[in-house]
C-alpha cells in the first residue's frame, strides 16, 4: 500500500528519463542538461495521452534547445545582493533566505536551476544570518525561499520559525513554495498548527501556473491553513498558460480556494527555457483581456524581475 506521507512521496518521485518514460509510457523524456524530477502527486495530474499536456511541458526537456544570446545560466544574479551567505537583501524592509537547496519538482524554466546553493545556504550560515537580521531594525519581513523551504522537515521549519520569532522587529514570515501544490501531502497538520500558533503574520506565496494543477487533495489542504494569507504567483509560459481562457480559469479557481492571484511573472531568461518565452506585447494584451474579464482583485500584477533592485512593472 502506498504511504500517504510527503517524505515518502518525495523519495519516490520520478527521477531521470528512464523512470519518467516508464511511467508515462513514452520515449519522449531524454536525460539532457536538465535533471528530471517529477513528484507522483503531480505526475498523476498529467494526461498521459496528451503530448502537449500543460503540466508535462513544465517538466520535460525541450525537443529543440534553441540558441540565444539573451539567455544566461543565472539571469537574476541574486548573489550580487547577498551581504552574508544565504541571505539576499534587495529591498530595505525585507530579506530573502535561501532556506533549502532542494525542490520536490524540477521546473525547466526555473531561474535558479544553476544557482550555487553550496555557497548560499542560510541554514548552514545561521549565526551570521541571524546577526544580520537582528542588527537591522528596518527589516520587518523574512521570505523563505530556496529551492523550496517546504522541502525542510516540520521539525527543521519549527526551529527556523522559532529563531525568526525571537527577532522582535520581524512581523511577517513569507513562504515561497511550489511543493504545496505539486505535493499537497506536504501540508501536514503539524505544519498548519505551526503557522496557526506563530506570533508572525504568515503569508504563503504559492507557485501555480495552470488550473489543472489544482487537485482535490490540494483544495482540501488549503482549508487547513486558516489564518494564513494565501497568494499565488505564476510564470507566463508559452504553450502552458498563455491564453486568456487558461489565465481566467486559473484566477477564478484560485479565488474559489481562498488564494489571491498576486504576480504573473514574465519568464526569467535562463538557458534551456527559450521555448517558453512570451513576447511583451502579447503578455500585455493578455493582461488587458484579463482586466476586461475579471474583477480587479483577481488580476495578478504583470512583472519582470531584473538584476537591479526593483521589479519592472509591465503595466
Ligand atoms: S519549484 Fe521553484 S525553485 Fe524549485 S525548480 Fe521549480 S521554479 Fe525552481
Amino acid at each position: 500500500m502506498m504511504k500517504n506521507n510527503w517524505q515518502h512521496h518525495a523519495r519516490y518521485a520520478l527521477k531521470g528519463a528512464n523512470q519518467s518514460n516508464d511511467f508515462f509510457k513514452t520515449k519522449a523524456f531524454k536525460d539532457q542538461e536538465f535533471s528530471i524530477k517529477i513528484p507522483l502527486e503531480y505526475a498523476q495530474l498529467i494526461d498521459k495521452n496528451n503530448k502537449n499536456d500543460p503540466l508535462l511541458k513544465q517538466v520535460i526537456s525541450s525537443k529543440t534547445l534553441l540558441e540565444s544570446d539573451h539567455f544566461s545560466l543565472s539571469p537574476l544574479e541574486d548573489e550580487k545582493h547577498s551581504p552574508v551567505a544565504g541571505l539576499i537583501h534587495k529591498y530595505p524592509n525585507r530579506v530573502l533566505l535561501i532556506a533549502s537547496r532542494v525542490c520536490v519538482i524540477h521546473c525547466r524554466y526555473c531561474f535558479r536551476q544553476n544557482f550555487n546553493y553550496a555557497e548560499h545556504d542560510a541554514i548552514s550560515n545561521w549565526n551570521e544570518v541571524q546577526n544580520y537580521m537582528t542588527n537591522d531594525i528596518k527589516i520587518n519581513e523574512v521570505i523563505l525561499s530556496g529551492g523550496d523551504p517546504l522541502s525542510l522537515s516540520d521539525d527543521k521549519l519549527a526551529t527556523l520559525i522559532d529563531n525568526i520569532e525571537r527577532i522582535k522587529h520581524i512581523k511577517t514570515l513569507r513562504i515561497h513554495t511550489r511543493s504545496a501544490v505539486v505535493t499537497p501531502s506536504r501540508i501536514t497538520s503539524q505544519l498548519a498548527d505551526m503557522f496557526k500558533n506563530s506570533r508572525l503574520n504568515i503569508v504563503m506565496v504559492l507557485h501555480i501556473n495552470h488550473p489543472q494543477e489544482l487537485s482535490f487533495q490540494f483544495a482540501q489542504k488549503m482549508t487547513q491553513l486558516s489564518g494564513v494569507t494565501l497568494l499565488n504567483q505564476s510564470v507566463l509560459l508559452k504553450g502552458v498558460n498563455d491564453s486568456i481562457e487558461v489565465l481566467s480559469e486559473l484566477c477564478l479557481s484560485l479565488f474559489d480556494l481562498g488564494i489571491l492571484p498576486y504576480y504573473l511573472h514574465m519568464l526569467d531568461k535562463v538557458q534551456g527555457a527559450q521555448d517558453f518565452l512570451v513576447k511583451d506585447e502579447y503578455a500585455i494584451q493578455l493582461h488587458q483581456q484579463l482586466k476586461n474579464n475579471l474583477s480587479g482583485y483577481l488580476i495578478p500584477k504583470l512583472v519582470r524581475d531584473n538584476n537591479n533592485h526593483a521589479k519592472d512593472w509591465l503595466l
